[in-house]
């Protein structure tokens, strides 16, 4: 017997599959046909009691299919062995809070925001930025099909947000020159020598979307704090919070070399808060390492006390 995982991948990969081939359309373009079949109640796989996990496992598998077909690195769904070990730090560190608001600002498909929001407790509100519209449908009709209470926003994340603070930020960064050099003049981070860094100007506008106090975690090129327009991040960071920690991931889980990259957390500055006596600098061990993988656990545990 299959799983539901399982049946919901083999309901959207069948539909999907007949779309494309029928209809001159993409793998990507039949998922979203499928899901809105299953949202309108015309056809649905059959589940036994599906819990939020399985319904976005089995969502992205189908999804991971058609991106392997055709689409940029930078659209790339966040992996979900990064997705779950930046759950388990936002769950570490919001432990005991009941509500919470979240936001990604380059929400994709959402399946990072999705695992992080199914991982935490208590009631969440949720916010999406995302500038592409199959994406963005994408992680509307998955928001739905979890249950979720999410806002989203098909726009260009930088321009101005309508979007009240919130208590974090998750994303995992567009890397890259940003194009349109107008906007970007807004923003302290922005380059005076050549196009600015897209990944800055997100940190920065993160920074002015969440609260005094909040956090933000970033996934960022590893080699972020060694590039041209660093010593700008590091005033601006210097400036409006603290970082927290920096981790770094086994470079298997990135299919290419050179797209690697690390978790980046940070605090923003408030009144009434001190920053972190110390931070974490670690870099996570091979998956298949258990021993490893609980002493790197044990160590965040520490530095967390
Ligand atoms: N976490 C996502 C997921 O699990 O699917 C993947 C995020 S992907 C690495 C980065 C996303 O940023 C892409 O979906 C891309 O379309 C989006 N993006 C790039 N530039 C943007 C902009 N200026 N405003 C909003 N979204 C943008």
């Amino acid at each position: 017997m299959q799983t539901n995982m399982e049946q919901i991948f083999t309901f959207i990969d069948q539909e999907s599959t007949f779309i494309e081939e029928q209809e001159n359309a993409t793998y990507l373009e039949g998922v979203i046909y499928s899901l809105e079949l299953w949202l309108s109640d015309k056809k649905a796989p059959v589940l036994n009691n599906p819990d939020k996990e399985e319904i976005r496992k089995g969502i992205q598998l189908a999804i991971l299919k058609g991106m392997k077909k055709a689409v940029q690195v930078n659209h790339q769904m966040t992996p979900d062995a990064i997705g779950l070990l930046v759950s388990y730090f936002i769950k570490e560190m919001t432990k005991g809070k009941k509500e919470l608001s979240i936001l990604d600002p380059a929400l994709g498909t959402g399946n990072l925001l999705y695992t992080v929001m199914n991982m935490l407790d208590g009631e969440k509100n949720a916010f999406g930025v995302e500038i592409d519209d199959l994406l963005i449908q994408l992680a509307s009709q998955t928001g739905e099909l979890l249950e979720c209470d999410i806002q989203l926003f098909r726009q260009d994340a930088l321009k101005p947000l309508l979007i009240d603070p919130v208590d974090i930020v998750v994303s995992d960064l567009p890397v890259g020159y940003y194009p349109d050099n107008e906007t970007s003049k807004d923003f302290f981070l922005h380059s005076t020598e050549e196009m600015s860094y897209a990944h800055h100007l997100f940190i920065e506008q993160s920074m002015k979307h969440v609260k005094p106090g909040g956090h933000l975690y970033f996934l960022v090129p590893e080699t972020i704090f060694e590039s041209k327009q660093a010593s700008n991040l590091h005033k601006f960071i210097k400036e409006y919070g603290w970082i927290e920690a920096v981790i770094q991931f086994p470079a298997s889980i990135f299919k290419t070399k050179g797209q690697e990259k690390s978790l980046l957390i940070l605090q923003k500055k408030s009144d009434v808060l001190k920053a972190p006596r110390e931070v974490l600098l670690a870099k996570v061990p091979n998956m298949s390492n258990k021993t490893a993988l609980e002493l790197f656990f044990r160590k965040i545990d520490i530095w967390r006390e």
